[in-house]
């Protein structure tokens, strides 16, 4: 069968600026060519089963030629694979994605385009600048920086001084001394409104302000580096008033997250969608015992209990594939009553159509086991981690409360060295470390190695205990002011707010 060669604008670098049309051939790509500027956040996207080809990366010190890349996409097109040609932006902006489709039509692959969102409108957008603004211009233009090796780039300044419109320079970073002193010779006023935006619509956005006379010196003391672009026009003085992006509660903030593949999900959203730079590290990952005959036995014969209990969504969900795997679905339970220590615990339930008859005011242990003693008449049945805190049982023991504790999962501790964790907490390149458990703790401590130094980082606990572990190992702490992702998230943004004042 003949392939076909999807060419695709990544935008900027922002996932949510990659279009919907450009994601669902992204999914359903079996080869995937993509360049240097594409978002790690949209390489993510990359489905497992694809071959991902780096073309951007530079082999002794030279990038892979134009003519290789055209070689590689004709061979993997005829090969009858289904190719998606990844580029950041919008692949016709500078982007050599004309060259790409005339190799294909002269070699006879079929292509389409899925135009991008280009940086030369969204990183200024995310930076505060409109392209056009009534007031200030009405038509922009966007001009390459980039010279022939050793040349001044080719820009008919005069022209552009002319025309009046908003100037965006792409690759202008190395060059931007010279373009201002075209302009400037070309008879543009020096106290022209200018600005730079690295690393645009990325959670490390920096802006610079200057005028065309103050660039090249304000661009040096920010250390202004590539991928970033020039704007020069009235437009620039908006900047400060419009940038809603930098002014997110936790912009510029690196945070960890901590949490198992799979449960990281709602969490870092939520802190991406504040402004942080989010990493997920698996600290943990949870694995259901299975077989587990005494899960069996005991939903074989659930009326025996009146009382069953969860102590995490991982135990829910272990629960329902088991009960399913026996045949059975929620009427099986009868009138056995539902508790769950918290929210999230609440909602796994909710995900099953099962409605929790007990969550407690507090979301630990000691609490559901006292709210529990304090319901129960009759027996307990508890389906948890083969390490759950003993807490919750001394209670039901307390108040002579019979119970079953079944271990239905095992908690390991993720990678058990992560030299990248390393270097980061070295290069102090982490501000925030989430921690929903004290087995998460262990397992970050575990995954930095022996030694490691965390007086950089402040761990952001959900809950006493979890914090207790973590002080164990000398990770400065904030708790949650009650054991919920929203909490958790709202502990971020005070602390954040925090350090900006006292820096
Ligand atoms: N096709 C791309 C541009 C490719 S040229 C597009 O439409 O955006 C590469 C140049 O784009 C970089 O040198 C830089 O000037 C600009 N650029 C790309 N991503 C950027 C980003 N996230 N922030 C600022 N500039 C960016």
């Amino acid at each position: 069968m003949a392939g076909k060669v999807t060419l695709v604008g990544a935008g900027p670098g922002d996932p949510g600026l990659l279009t919907v049309k450009g994601r669902r051939a992204l999914e359903s790509a079996e080869v995937v060519v993509y360049d240097r500027l594409v978002g790690p956040e949209v390489l993510a996207l990359i489905p497992e089963t694809a071959r991902a080809i780096d073309v951007g990366k530079e082999a002794s010190r030279h990038l892979i030629p134009q003519e290789q890349i055209n070689d590689i996409l004709l061979r993997e097109g005829l090969a009858g694979h289904n190719v998606v040609r990844l580029k950041g932006g919008d692949p016709f902006v500078f982007g050599r994605g004309g060259e790409e489709l005339e190799a294909l039509a002269r070699g006879g692959v079929d292509f389409e385009v899925v135009p991008g969102v280009t940086s030369a409108i969204a990183a200024a957008a995310y930076g505060g600048i409109p392209v056009t603004h009534r007031e200030h211009s009405s038509s922009f233009h966007i001009i390459t920086g980039r010279a022939k090796r050793g040349q001044d780039p080719a820009i008919d300044y005069r022209a552009l001084v002319q025309g009046g419109g908003t100037l965006v320079f792409l690759m202008s970073v190395s060059a931007a001394p010279k373009i201002a002193e075209g302009l400037l010779g070309a008879g543009m006023a020096p106290d022209t409104p200018a600005a730079m935006v690295e690393n645009g619509t990325l959670p490390s956005q920096r802006r610079c302000d200057a005028t065309l006379e103050t660039l090249p010196r304000k661009m040096a003391e920010m250390g202004i580096h590539s991928p970033a672009l020039l704007i020069v026009g009235g437009v620039c003085t908006l900047g400060p008033l419009l940038c809603w992006f930098a002014r997110r509660p936790l912009h510029g903030k690196r945070v960890l997250v901590t949490r198992p593949k799979g449960r990281a999900g709602t969490l870092s959203d939520r802190l991406r969608d504040l402004g942080a730079g989010v990493w997920e590290l698996p600290c943990i990952a949870t694995e259901p015992i299975a077989p587990c005959p005494a899960m069996e036995e005991a939903l074989r014969n659930i009326r025996r209990y009146q009382w069953l209990a969860f102590t995490s969504p991982t135990g829910v969900e272990v629960f329902w594939n088991c009960l399913r795997g026996l045949g059975r679905d929620a009427r099986a339970l009868g009138g056995v009553k539902l508790a769950a220590i918290g929210s999230a615990t609440a909602k796994a339930l909710e995900d099953c159509g099962l409605t929790a008859d007990l969550v407690p005011a507090v979301y630990d242990g000691a609490h559901l086991g006292a709210a529990l003693a304090e319901q129960a008449g009759g027996k307990v049945l508890l389906l948890r981690a083969e390490i759950g805190s003993p807490v919750l049982t001394e209670r039901l023991e307390q108040a002579g409360v019979s119970y079953d504790d079944i271990a239905v999962y095992r908690t390991h501790y993720g990678s058990p060295h992560s030299p990248q964790l390393r270097s980061a907490l070295e290069a102090g390149e982490l501000d925030y470390v989430t921690f929903t458990s004290a087995s998460t703790v262990k397992g970050f401590a575990a995954a930095a190695g022996e030694g490691a130094d965390f007086s950089g980082i402040v761990g952001l606990c959900i809950g006493e205990q979890t914090a207790a572990e973590a002080r164990r190992h000398g990770i400065p702490v904030r708790v949650a002011e009650a054991a919920t992702i929203d909490a958790l998230t709202a502990l971020a943004c005070a602390v954040s707010k925090q350090d900006t004042i006292d820096t």
